[in-house]
């Protein structure tokens, strides 16, 4: 069995053929998605999906890009949803220098209401960073966020910050970036140990080779782990094994 750790499953993308999609990705052995929140639209859009689907959990919070939505009175609106039995993880939150969708400091601001949040409730936390992988891990250290540990998903940083995260008690997720040659990825994720590895895609962005410029699904997590199988890893059925009690453990994906 295979788990996509990051999936955008609500996104207008996938309006047209959700049903299909699920088909083939559990064709393809990709037994847990977790359906990633990005604002409360979405967030309760992957909720909705996750008590149809036994093998589609949610997650809900606001991505950097929406947090200037993350306001105090839609804050106050986060606790009803991360209790719902089917929400595994607070995000995806964190920060993005990258394409600055808001001001550092209200970015900043909205990302640590999640990792207190995340703390009152005992979930694990679902990090974007882009551009920002050092203040991340700052901002995780000053509140406290190894309490509940979580992952940096699409880990975009180098082996150091790979090392600091894991002394963090965080997971680092990797998706299609490791397929693309030369992005240097795969080299940061051989030296993760293997007990802090998930497999993502982040679909519908960023599809894996073969598949890569399409639009990405969560049954092409099994590219992701066919690269790392590739790479020397182990067998293809070793990265799966380890990657799902990983997710599992982070998780506990039960249906
Ligand atoms: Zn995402």
């Amino acid at each position: 069995m295979l788990v996509d750790s990051h999936a955008h499953l609500m996104f207008p993308q996938f309006r047209k053929d959700l049903d299909d999609l699920l088909a083939r990705a559990r064709a393809a052995g990709v037994g847990r998605i977790v359906n990633v929140g990005t604002n409360l639209d979405t967030s309760r859009a992957a909720i909705a999906l996750a008590e149809a689907e036994a093998d589609v959990f949610a997650s809900a919070g606001f991505h950097p890009s929406d947090s200037a939505k993350a306001d105090e009175s839609a804050l106050k609106k986060l606790p009803a949803l991360l209790k719902h039995h089917r929400v595994v993880a607070v995000g995806e939150t964190g920060l993005d220098f990258y394409r600055k969708y808001a001001p550092r400091e209200v970015q900043e601001r909205a990302f640590r209401a999640h990792i207190r949040l995340a703390r009152e409730m005992a979930l694990p936390l679902i990090m974007h960073s882009r551009g920002a992988e050092t203040r991340v891990l700052d901002v995780l250290a000053e509140e406290g966020g190894s309490e509940v540990g979580g992952v940096m998903h699409c880990f975009g940083g180098n082996v150091e910050g790979a090392k600091r995260a894991v002394d963090l008690n965080f997971y680092l997720g990797f998706g299609g970036i490791v397929t693309f040659k030369n992005s240097g990825a795969l080299e940061v994720a051989l030296d993760v140990p293997a007990e802090r590895l998930l497999l993502e895609t982040d679909c519908p962005f960023l599809a894996p080779v073969p598949k890569r410029g399409k639009r990405n699904e969560p049954a092409y997590v099994r590219y992701v782990a066919e690269c790392f199988a590739d790479a020397g890893w182990g067998d293809t059925e070793d990265v799966c094994r380890q990657t799902t009690q990983n997710a599992q453990t982070l998780f506990g994906l039960t249906s």
